[in-house]
């Protein structure tokens, strides 16, 4: 049974918009909706078409090679299909191999190459990365930094459409298809391929008067200040995706991403050690050390005394419990662990000298 065109499945022209084909599947899967009553095998034929039309690639595909195309859309199709329908090139009625295609023209990458062009990549906004640095004390405790970036930002007077008061028009050169076919004369004949026409970029629309504010780009150079909030507990390198912050999509086409790199500058006093817990190491006098005592240290929640116990050996590890990072969305923070090293003097009085000569003689 040969398979129902997808556009008359759902009651629309083959240069709809992305909207229209959404819209017009919203009402078709409504109408032959299974649990509403409708009519099942429809039903399924409807989210099959939309399967193809919804998804830009496997469109342009279907477009061009009907609906042996369309099952090359993601790639993960894979076996014997129908034969090339309504497509440059007709192999109908075989069952075709799509394998030994492959070997025929040296690849598919020559065959379908246009399809890769066709997608409009370049349309898509680029993403950006940038360094951000904080200090141990901002890693610690989370914050927000403001930065400021040159970059393509939508342009607000036309809301990226590139025309004037938004007013576009059909194409003249596509007639509002937003592609235009290429024939090729190769050694197997003659080969269409569909490529994004250059005058509306694949919009299939154009602008009556181009905006003055983009001169119709739709997008334009703008300093923006952003302001980031970074978690507290980051790591040095992590990177932070900001989703849609990046460079505007040309004319409605998806943003690009804002990456930003957090450089934690190192701290004389702390040190991490691991997610949660930080080190630092602090020196005692060795007659603290001795007969125990305490310690004045800098944590990072402010100044604190620790207790030191007699006998406390060089390299001792002496634990703050909870004084240490809690990274966001943690429940408890982590510890601060104290390394003791303990301080021998290089130069003795003679009092002291002597004091230390006693204890020689007592042992
Ligand atoms: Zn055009
Ligand atoms: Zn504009």
């Amino acid at each position: 049974m040969a398979k129902k065109d997808y556009y008359e499945l759902l009651g629309i022209k083959k240069g709809a918009s992305e909207a229209e084909i959404k819209k017009a599947y919203r009402q078709m899967a409504q109408k032959y909706h299974p649990d509403k009553g409708g009519d099942g095998e429809k039903f399924k034929e409807i989210n099959e078409a939309y399967e193809t039309l919804g998804d830009a690639q496997k469109r342009a595909s279907y477009d061009q090679f009907g609906h042996a195309g369309s099952n090359f859309g993601g790639g993960r199709s894979s076996g014997p299909t129908h034969g090339f329908g309504q497509g440059g090139f007709d192999f109908s009625g075989a069952n075709f191999d799509f394998s030994n295609l492959g070997d025929i023209f040296g690849g598919f990458g020559d065959v379908f190459g246009g399809r890769q062009e066709y997608t409009s990549r370049a349309q898509v906004g680029n993403d950006i990365e940038t360094e951000i640095e904080i200090t141990f004390q901002e890693m610690a405790f989370g914050v927000e930094k403001k930065i400021r970036l040159e970059k393509l930002n939508k342009c607000k007077e036309c809301d990226g459409t590139g025309a004037e008061d938004g007013k576009t028009v059909n194409c003249v050169r596509c007639d509002g298809r937003g592609r235009i076919e290429v024939v090729q004369n190769t050694i197997l004949g003659r080969i269409a391929t569909a490529s994004v026409c250059p005058d509306c970029s694949g919009l299939g629309k154009t602008a009556k008067h181009s905006c003055l504010k983009c001169h119709g780009a739709g997008r334009k150079k703008e300093v923006e200040e952003i302001k980031v909030k970074i978690p507290a507990g980051i790591e040095d390198g992590q990177r932070l995706r900001l989703r849609g912050r990046g460079e505007a999509g040309a004319k409605g086409a998806v943003d690009g991403d804002l990456y930003l790199r957090i450089r934690v500058h190192s701290d004389p006093h702390f040190r991490r050690d691991g997610k949660k817990d930080i080190r630092t190491s602090n020196s005692i006098d060795i007659v603290t050390a001795v007969l125990g005592g305490t310690l004045d240290i800098a944590t990072l929640n402010g100044n604190k005394t620790v207790k030191i116990p007699a006998g406390t050996q060089p390299g001792k590890i002496l634990v703050l419990k909870g004084e240490g990072v809690k990274p966001e969305g943690a429940v408890f923070a982590g510890d601060h662990l104290i390394e003791i090293e303990i301080h021998v003097p290089e130069k003795l009085s003679s009092d002291e000298k002597r004091l230390w000569e006693e204890l020689r003689n007592l042992r």
